[in-house]
């Protein structure tokens, strides 16, 4: 066995279990190798029958006494009840609705049990198991699933803690000597990590809560070696590179900034400066330009392209969304109205210049012949080929990657290449865009607009519904909108109802039933969510904008950036369920004119932290803040923004370590320095190659 062997080639995993391997991207045993726990049951120390104590969990070896099947009085339940016993006494064990453990477990088995201690219900003795893991002692095999520190998976339909265990253990000692260590060894000995091997492992089956922790470390280190690596290869790579250098024009820029109907913050000054002096230099420009929801980025970009414009070149603009293309194309064609430019829209469906429709074909000549100056479009630009005469700056908005592929794809003259300025919402915690960008590269706008209103953010305890409700009626009576966000939950979770009992999770249809049909019979409601083609969910969008839908509910999917003006109230359900981040961002989407907003908060939530984080959003407007907050009170893991990067889990996990941070970048650094091409380890390059392809990079 290899460990590229495929799922389908290895024993007791059926088809049922391969499909839901593929699922999570299992395919061969290097992966499911690398499908680690993500905590542990300690059922390490094994103690005697007459120490157990009520209601802890507890850990018992001994031998099967008595077992058999019965029925519970009502006959709805069979209980499987047994006697184990050691040396020191005998407790009862109970297993509800699993009959078939009778045919696994026999009389005389000699047993290991871990699970929590219960009393029989009205009696004041009568001490018993309840429902524990159980195995069976077979000679010299390990204990897996009790008995010692036990890993615990996240949880997947179907795909079982226990099961896992049962494969893994068996492949791992087949294939634990073909375990080859990518990491320079230098590497390792420097930052003092397992081996490869014994990660592995540890990560698996631990010795001690230490060696976990240990093995923990060298994954996060890994991945976010491999993070800088590949991001400082790139840049590299783009430092060799040419790009037209477009001297800063001042008087144009002046000129453009006295025709704003608006003072630029000290912040857009600030950036727009930043990227301009970068446009100038003759190497390619890499930038990130962060700002909040309506921090006023576009109009910073638009400076940048209107520079590079009169110096000569022409510049592509690309939105995630067709809304939002055009809705850009809107505003950037009143911004730059007196410089007279041609400017195009290129997406799925329509094609413009300047206001008038062009047939697709017209517009890639233009293109083609330098006759358009900006061209702002979906990603219907790069999968055209659309061909530039001389293109010089590209601008990502929203699209949470990183433009390498964007870019090869848009330039196609081999002597230079254009310029890349990257614009997101989506705050990013500082240690992760450090990462991925130099400290050099990166353009915050940490203030809104002078005059904004504040948005009023509350949370509504349930009692409250109804005037809320109320409420909601009266700003639409007076021609405003509302969006409803409810968490969607995948199928997994939502079976597994434990995890979920003080939550009423809401779904999305279920939601609309209640408001269309009970609530608002008489407002148009509509609702949105993930599983739409993004075609419908335009059409949606579509119809809110143009004011046809008075109430639309959906999941996290709405996107950023859509300008709603007469949306004012923004209603979040089960706000527990979302980062401080993320919900910072659902509340940027109303707010967006010069009526007061609103944004409500329903959780049925009693956890303590739920109302640090609710308050923190209440008191905050600001979504770095928010987002480092997030980090601190509700840990990793749920990082929208980190995710949306493709950032690996543990890498995403390990961004709070600063110092983990900062010294795998150190380690790239200083293994890119001795060998730039890494040909002394052909296993890393390998490596490398399929991290960046898991990552978008691209
Ligand atoms: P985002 O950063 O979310 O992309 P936009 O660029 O869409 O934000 O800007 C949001 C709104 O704020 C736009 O209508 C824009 O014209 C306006 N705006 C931008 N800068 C300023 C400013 N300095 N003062 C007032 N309004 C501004
Ligand atoms: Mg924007």
């Amino acid at each position: 066995m290899q460990l590229s062997t495929p799922i389908k080639k290895l024993p007791h995993i059926g088809l049922a279990y391969q499909k839901r391997l593929k699922k999570l991207g299992i395919k061969n045993v290097r992966d499911l190798l690398f499908h680690f726990p993500h905590r542990y049951e300690n059922f390490s120390k094994i103690i005697p029958i007459s120490e157990v104590k009520l209601n802890e969990t507890c850990c018992i070896k001994g031998k099967i006494l008595e077992i058999e099947n019965t029925r519970t009085w009502k006959r709805r339940m069979i209980l499987t009840q047994a006697v184990v016993g050691d040396k020191s006494g005998a407790i009862k064990v109970v297993w509800f609705n699993q009959p078939y453990l009778i045919n696994a477990l026999k009389a005389g088995n000699s047993v290991c049990l871990a699970g929590k201690v219960s009393l029989e219900k009205g009696k004041r003795t009568g001490l018993y198991l309840s429902n524990p893991a159980y195995e069976k002692i077979n000679g010299e095999i390990d204990l897996i699933h009790t008995g010692r520190l036990v890993p615990v998976y996240p949880e997947t339909e179907g795909l079982s803690s226990k099961w896992l265990r049962y494969i893994l253990q068996p492949l791992l000692i087949e294939v634990k000597n073909k375990i080859k260590d990518p990491l320079p060894e230098k590497v390792r000995e420097n930052h003092r990590l397992l081996f490869l091997k014994k990660a592995i492992w540890q990560i698996h089956f631990p010795d001690s809560l230490n060696l976990a922790r240990e093995a923990k470390k060298r994954f996060s280190f890994e991945d976010l070696f491999y993070l800088s690596l590949s991001v400082l290869k790139e840049r590299v790579k783009l430092a060799k590179e040419k790009a037209r250098a477009c001297p800063l024009n001042l008087k144009l820029v002046k000129n453009f900034v006295e025709s704003l109907p608006f003072q630029l913050t000290a912040a857009q000054k600030e950036s727009a400066w930043q990227i301009l002096k970068d446009l100038a230099r003759p190497q390619p420009m890499n930038r990130l330009l962060e700002g909040d929801v309506g921090s006023g980025k576009t109009v910073v970009g638009v400076m940048a392209a209107l520079n590079v414009i009169k110096a000569g070149y022409q510049v592509a603009l690309m939105a995630p969304t067709e809304i939002l293309a055009k809705q850009h194309f809107q505003n950037i064609t009143t911004f730059l109205k007196k410089f007279n430019l041609k400017i195009g829209l290129l997406t799925g469906k329509e094609d413009k210049l300047n206001q008038k429709k062009i047939s697709r074909k017209n517009l890639l000549e233009k293109i083609k012949k330098g006759e358009i100056d900006f061209l702002i479009g979906t990603h219907a630009l790069i999968q055209e080929r659309v061909k530039f005469k001389k293109l010089a700056l590209i601008i990502l908005d929203e699209q949470h990657r990183f433009g390498v592929e964007q870019r090869a794809k848009l330039s196609q003259q081999k002597e230079f290449i254009p310029h890349l300025l990257s614009m997101t919402a989506t705050p990013i915690p500082r240690t992760l865009s450090l990462t991925l960008y130099g400290d050099l590269d990166l353009s915050l706008i940490k203030e809104l607009p002078k005059g904004r209103k504040k948005i009023i953010t509350k949370v509504v305890s349930p009692n409250k519904r109804r005037a809320a409700y109320d409420f909601i009626r009266k700003q639409v009576k007076i021609g405003r909108q509302i969006f409803v966000i409810c968490p969607r939950i995948e199928p997994s979770e939502a079976k597994n109802k434990k995890t979920v009992t003080w939550a009423e999770v809401k779904a999305v249809k279920e939601e609309y039933e209640k408001l269309s049909k009970i609530i608002f019979p008489d407002l148009k409601v509509n609702y949105l969510h993930g599983k739409m083609k993004a075609e419908e969910k335009e059409k949606i969008m579509k119809k809110f904008k143009d004011k046809k839908i008075d109430i639309l509910i959906s999941t996290s999917v709405v996107e950023v950036g859509i300008d709603i003006p007469s949306a004012t109230v923004m209603m979040i359900e089960g706000a527990e369920r979302f980062g401080l981040a993320q919900l910072h961002q659902f509340r940027g989407r109303v707010g967006r004119s010069e009526h007061q907003s609103f944004c409500f908060l329903f959780t049925d939530s009693p956890a303590k932290k739920t109302h640090q984080r609710l308050k923190a959003l209440i008191s905050s407007e600001n979504g770095f803040e928010l987002s480092e907050k997030d980090l601190e009170i509700r840990g990793p893991g749920d990082f929208s923004g980190a995710r949306q990067w493709g950032i690996p889990d543990l890498a995403m996990a390990s961004l709070k370590d600063i110092f983990l941070v900062q010294s795998s970048k150190q380690a790239a650094k200083e293994t890119l320095k001795e060998d730039p091409e890494l040909k002394k380890y052909p296993l890393l390059r390998k490596r490398l190659e399929e991290f960046r392809e898991r990552i978008h990079l691209e």
